[in-house]
């Protein structure tokens, strides 16, 4: 039977009464731990933040540092020469570093053993994986932006939440955070549709010829949207969409025939649900402080954000259509790995970090990407099965098999 439970599992009305939480946040010096950082500024002393990672930027993390001096803990995820390390924790005498490839993990257990609670997942990637599941494991509630690892290894976090006592994930991707809120309170034998709205990204009335010339500043300027430059890559040929749709069939346990996608271009409405008596709608200015503070306070009442609410009188029209998925095939191949489930997605996911990473270093064309990940798709074997160990050889075999194919794509200084 259709059910949201997975997730939803601890849901409970929203309390007026402020309970301060201890939080940790992975990827703090990303788009989503940034805005992540503002929400707590606004509102001092409600969440006390006591633990910190990120990858390799040293000086954004002594700006952080600086800027809360709650922290405690933190962790740096990437290789860094080990006397830099030295050097620069030496400037922190009261926070403690770790370092190396457990240091996520270990961050995690440091920061429960202080009380943590809760946890937002901003990292990029399926690098995510392996910090989510320690987060099950301690029992945090884990505000989740890193869709990448549901995509990847969704059946693992499943069944990881289900035998966990005290572990939950509130969505923070805005379209999944906006279906969350819209399927409280509805039975889940009264879900016709949940649809998640896409902008249509940058591209969206461009012709394949013109898609041909786009260069890496037309991709990265995302109408709606500021984010990092992964996903905004992502965004820009619906892939994200396609990625979405995956991850909500894993946060939700909503099967594929009852999810769509609608193109909404002014990002104003995140999500809609279908039911008898029509459609509900979450709506608001796209701006990720709501869906964060929301998971960040969840199930407490979120704060209100007076300067970036805007009323529906101000709100452009509210403009839906069909995807075409002959405009964007990065989508369409997406859909088809989510249809073929196993380890169809993880094998798209895979692919498709290494294709956007090589276009984002200018090693491939925009519209090489879906052509990089139909070559991977159709050299790779799907499985099925529930072992982790099954979804992360699958994605270190697409990434090779990425890697060693786009060697075939033509360079992208011939064709400029
Ligand atoms: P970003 O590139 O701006 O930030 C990524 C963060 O992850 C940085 O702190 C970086 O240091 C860290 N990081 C990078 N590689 C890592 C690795 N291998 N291991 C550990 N940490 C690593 O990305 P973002 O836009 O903030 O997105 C983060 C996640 O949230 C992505 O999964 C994205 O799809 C999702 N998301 C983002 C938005 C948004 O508005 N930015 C919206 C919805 C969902
Ligand atoms: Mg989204």
């Amino acid at each position: 039977m259709l059910s949201w439970s997975p997730v939803s599992a601890q849901i409970v009305a929203p309390s007026r009464s402020r309970k301060t939480s201890k939080l940790v946040i992975l990827g703090a010096s990303g788009s989503i731990g940034t805005s992540t950082l503002d929400i707590l500024s606004r509102s001092p002393g409600e969440i006390e933040l006591v633990a910190v990672s990120v990858h390799s930027s040293l000086p954004r993390l002594a700006e952080i540092l600086t800027c809360f001096p709650s922290i405690k803990f933190a962790a740096i995820t990437g290789t860094q020469p080990p006397e830099s390390l030295t050097e620069f924790s030496k400037k922190f005498a009261g926070v403690k570093f770790f370092w190396g490839v457990h240091a996520a993990a270990e961050l995690l257990n440091a920061a429960r053993s202080e009380k943590a609670d809760t946890v937002i997942s901003a990292v990029v990637g399926a690098a995510g994986i392996a910090p989510t599941l320690r987060a099950i494991e301690l029992g945090y509630k884990i505000a989740l932006a890193n869709k990448e690892t549901m995509v990847t290894a969704g059946p693992v976090i499943e069944r990881a939440l289900a035998s966990s006592k005290d572990a939950s994930i509130v969505p923070v991707d805005s379209e999944h955070n906006a279906l969350f809120q819209l399927l409280l309170g509805l039975d889940a034998p009264h879900l016709k549709l949940a649809i998640l709205t896409a902008s249509g990204g940058p591209f969206l009335n461009r012709t394949p010829a013109e898609l041909k010339q786009v260069r890496r500043q037309d991709v990265l300027n995302h109408p709606t949207w500021s984010m990092g430059p992964k996903i905004t890559v992502d965004s820009a040929g619906l892939i994200n969409k396609g990625l979405e749709i995956i991850e909500a069939m894993h946060l939700f346990a909503i099967p594929l025939n009852r999810l769509d996608v609608l193109i909404h271009p002014v990002s104003h409405v995140h999500a809609l649900v279908e039911t008898a008596d029509g459609f509900r709608f979450m709506a608001n200015r796209p701006s990720m402080l709501f869906p964060i503070a929301h998971a960040l306070y969840f199930p407490q009442s979120p704060p209100v954000y007076p300067d970036v609410v805007t009323r529906p009188e101000a709100w452009p029209a509210l403009e839906f259509r069909k995807v075409d998925p002959v405009q964007f095939p990065g989508f369409a191949l997406c859909m088809e790995a989510a249809r073929n489930g196993g380890t169809a997605p993880a094998i798209f996911n895979a692919a498709n970090e290494i294709a956007a990473g090589l276009f984002l270093d200018g090693l491939i064309q925009f519209t090489d990407i879906p052509v990089l990940l139909e070559m991977v798709l159709s050299a790779s074997k799907i499985e099925q099965g529930s072992e982790l160990g099954l979804y992360l050889e699958a994605d270190a075999r697409a990434r090779e098999s990425a890697y060693a194919q786009s060697k075939r794509l033509t360079k992208v200084e011939e064709v400029v």
